[in-house]
């Protein structure tokens, strides 16, 4: 075992913290008020490498691994969640589930425009009815010749009113369940492809989240991602990686959590003494260094794990380990924003204050890409 980062993971760390420092930190609660992102934000991203640092150097990326990508959006997250979240959508749910999936041709067409910022990303699975349950969506595609006509509608989907490419997922065959699911590679600009609202989020704001509407929808049979009627091998084949990357995110709203409560409470007085000094503060602050210690050592090797996977391994140790990573990283920082919240008192409930953007920010990771209940059933299932 070995737990030191290389020396290429220490410098895309510093050179992620650079960019986000000077490109969003001056204007985080900007973003947060006004729901938007400085205008070019994707572009920036690309010029400076991040969004293929993933993807294989052939399509223009960068070639690092699963947990180089977890570490640039823990960085990101500690200055600008809701970022980190479009950032991630695009980077790991469009463009690495294109990338392992997609043909040659296919990855040629849409890759290198995805890394470099001038096309931008998401993935549609969520449907008005269908969540937790996915292999239950409705949206249907139907051949018409060499292309499908899709109908129905995809839900919370972020960055989805920006998107340029969208992986969609569909049933070509309603009678036959996770049997008949198919994803497609939709482009803004086919017919019948629409964003009919930009919906109003709590937290990770500037991070768009919008429901796609596909009416008679027409897709080129060549947009098939992976196989007919073969979709679930396309979401399922990417979930732990999913799983992993996003509990970057955690990670980094917690440490921001824990450094603004040490801040705080450094410098607050009451009763004549710094409010750090009272045992009670001081044992929300060691729990909260604690489990976010303990997060990052089980993200950090479940990157490892799901690394050596995607090389070849087998065993369902893999899954179970990126959910329970994803799991208690999202929860433990759910915990340090509650405490760090706490400590800053009345003056951590007033909107200026940046501990109560965290606060709204981080609830979404025991919801987004699959909530608490159902990775602690995944769990259980496994283990039983
Ligand atoms: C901001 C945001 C961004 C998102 N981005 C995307 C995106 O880019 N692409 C995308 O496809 N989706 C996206 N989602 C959707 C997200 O993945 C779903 O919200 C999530 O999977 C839960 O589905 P649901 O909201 O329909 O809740 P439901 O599935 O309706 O669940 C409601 C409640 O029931 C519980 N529950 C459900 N089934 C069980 C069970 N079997 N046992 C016990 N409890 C259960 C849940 O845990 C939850 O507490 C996003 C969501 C949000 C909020």
């Amino acid at each position: 075992m070995d737990f030191e980062l290389t020396r290429e993971q220490i410098m895309i760390k510093k050179s992620v913290k650079e960019f986000i420092s000077k490109e969003i930190a001056p204007v985080a609660e900007e973003i947060d008020k006004n729901d938007k992102f400085p205008p070019g934000i994707w572009r920036k991203m690309g010029d400076v490498d991040l969004l293929g640092l993933n993807t294989a150097v052939e399509y223009g990326g960068s070639g690092y691994d699963i947990l180089t990508h977890t570490l640039a959006a823990e960085e990101m997250a500690f200055v600008c969640p809701g970022l980190a979240l479009s950032y991630l959508a695009h980077s790991n749910l469009c463009m690495h589930n294109l990338e392992r999936n997609a043909n040659e041709a296919q990855k040629k067409k849409y890759l290198p425009g995805l890394c470099s910022g001038e096309l931008i990303g998401c993935l549609g699975l969520t449907e008005p009815d269908a969540g937790s349950d996915a292999v239950g969506i409705t949206t249907s595609a139907v051949r018409d010749g060499d292309s499908f006509l899709l109908n129905g509608s995809k839900m919370f989907i972020t960055n989805g009113p920006e998107a340029d490419v969208a992986i969609v997922y569909t049933k070509t065959d309603m009678e036959k369940g996770s049997h008949g699911i198919t994803a497609f590679i939709v482009e803004k600009n086919f017919p019948g492809y629409s964003v009919s609202r930009k919906l109003d989020k709590m937290g990770n704001r500037g991070s768009t989240t919008g429901e796609l509407v596909f009416m008679d929808c027409r897709v080129p049979e060549a947009n098939i991602l992976g196989e007919l009627d073969n979709g679930v091998k396309v979401i399922m084949n990417g979930l732990d990686v999913e799983r992993v990357v996003l509990s970057g995110i955690s990670l980094g709203m917690g440490g921001a959590a824990l450094e603004l409560a040490l801040d705080y409470a450094r410098n607050r007085k009451q009763f004549g003494q710094s409010i750090c000094n009272f045992q009670l503060i001081k044992a929300k602050l060691a729990n909260m260094y604690t489990e976010l210690e303990a997060a990052r050592g089980l993200v950090y090797r479940a990157a490892v794990l799901v690394q050596k996977t995607e090389r070849g391994g087998k065993g369902t140790e893999v899954h179970k380990m990126a959910a329970a990573a994803i799991l208690f990283a999202a929860e433990a920082a759910s915990r340090a924003v509650d405490e760090s919240l706490q400590i800053h008192g009345g003056y951590g409930y007033m909107n200026e204050f940046p501990i109560n953007r965290l606060y709204r920010d981080a609830k979404l990771y025991e919801i987004g890409g699959g909530t608490s209940e159902v990775r602690r059933l995944l769990i259980a299932n496994e283990l039983i």
